[in-house]
């Protein structure tokens, strides 16, 4: 007889997107000529910059040629790309040995993978509202989680908590916050990293929105906190920084000074599993691709995928700022392509959806889908194009503005 993994049946259904996409399909159904504008997913739309696709037709042709062409990679990453990440961080004043560093398909592959190399009885600290693969994952392999409230009294930004009955051995944080768009400052980092330390704790950072961060004062690693190498793993994505949802490619920084315990106490670094787990699950993210990351990390790559981004912080900035002139209350929308505002007159989230959609044909995301917390509350992204977020707020005026 073959058994199931039961932990599988305790998932709740992943509902949000298919309800949404049903019930966006049927107002369209019977709106034909209403012009619905889409401002819910979290994908981008700008396409690759042109640095990056020369860097891929040349790999492409690399591949064509005997004298170039290349079969299996090393699973951890080619160096030309370890090398590029380095000097990516040491722009932040991080430095990293290349070993530290693995090149992925993307960071939810290797957030959710990570939990291979975790034991199931640790404890998991969980925000929450949240990005929904952290607590599955985490379900999945049957773990306890504790939710740590991420509320509109603490900004969003939680900090580690005061009292001690609660004992997490995996926290993770995401920031840039998807959904809220919180940012950590420096000293809300710095308060988690010593939390962790002194609990012998590991931080499972995620750093997907970092290129989005604009305050010079914030950090974008969580390596640039003192003594995080030795509590925290980073995980990131060019996904959103540099438009590779399609594309597919991520890196995550494991520290060599970063240990966990064995069943006998005993310290065992964390980035020699992580890389016995990689070599032996995961066989390296395609050259072309790897060409195409390390092309984002040029000087003209990054000039241009920094004009995406700033296009998409304009329409983040129009939104927050349609937010004001409403009177609503909101977070993110600086330092973040998302904009997490509080339902009007108390409306709850779906409630609030339902009038986006039928009043105004503008479709966002009912922040209850992201957790308890999120209820009340409702996330619009900035990847939308210009026009669209300009129309879509200019509707959005006709209904809220006082
Ligand atoms: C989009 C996103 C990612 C990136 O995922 P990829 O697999 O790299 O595309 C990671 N974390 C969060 C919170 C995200 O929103």
């Amino acid at each position: 007889m073959a058994f199931i993994n039961d932990h599988y049946l305790e998932l709740q259904d992943s509902y949000l997107f298919a309800n949404i996409a049903r019930k966006v399909n049927e107002f369209v159904a019977q709106n034909p000529d209403k012009k619905l504008i889409r401002m819910g997913i979290g994908d981008v739309t700008r396409p690759l910059v042109p640095a990056v696709i020369e860097a891929m037709h040349k790999a492409v042709n690399e591949m064509g040629e005997a004298a170039t062409f290349r079969g299996y990679g090393p699973e951890q990453g080619y160096d030309f790309l370890h090398e590029a990440v380095q000097a990516y961080y040491a722009k932040m004043s991080v430095s990293l040995e290349k070993n530290e560093i693995f090149i992925s398909d993307g960071a939810k592959s290797d957030v959710g993978n990570i939990t291979d190399i975790f034991g199931n009885e640790n404890i998991v600290m969980i925000p929450d509202p949240v990005y929904p693969v952290y607590v599955d994952t985490n379900i999945m392999s049957g773990r306890e989680i504790v939710y740590l409230d991420s509320n509109e009294s603490n900004g969003f930004a939680p900090l580690p908590p005061t009292t001690e009955d609660v004992s997490p051995d995996l926290i993770y944080l995401c920031s840039p916050n998807n959904p809220t768009g919180a940012a950590y400052n420096r000293e809300q980092l710095t308060a988690w990293v010593n939390y962790a330390k002194e609990n012998n704790a590991i931080i499972l950072y995620d750093a997907a929105y970092e290129c989005f961060i604009s305050d010079p004062s914030l950090p974008r690693s969580i390596f640039e906190i003192e003594g995080a190498k030795e509590c925290a793993i980073e995980f990131c994505s060019l996904s959103k920084t540099a438009g590779f949802t399609g594309t597919r490619c991520g890196y995550t920084i494991v520290p060599q000074a970063l240990k966990g315990f064995n069943a006998d106490g005993d310290e065992v670094a964390i980035n020699k599993l992580w890389l016995r787990r990689q070599t032996t699950k995961f066989n390296g993210v395609p050259y072309i691709i790897q060409c195409a990351a390390a092309a984002v990390f040029t000087e003209e790559g990054q000039k241009q995928i920094k004009e995406n981004i700033a296009y998409y912080a304009e329409n983040a900035r129009i939104i927050a700022s349609t937010m004001e002139e409403c009177g609503i209350t909101y977070f993110g929308g600086q330092n973040s392509p998302y904009i997490w505002l509080k339902c009007p007159d108390n409306m709850k989230s779906w409630d609030f959806f339902d009038k986006l959609l039928n009043d105004i044909a503008v479709v966002g995301t009912p922040g209850a889908g992201f957790g308890n917390n999120g209820e009340g509350y409702f996330r619009l992204t900035a990847f939308s194009n210009h026009e669209n977020t300009q129309e879509a707020m200019d509707r959005f005026k006709t209904l809220f503005k006082k």
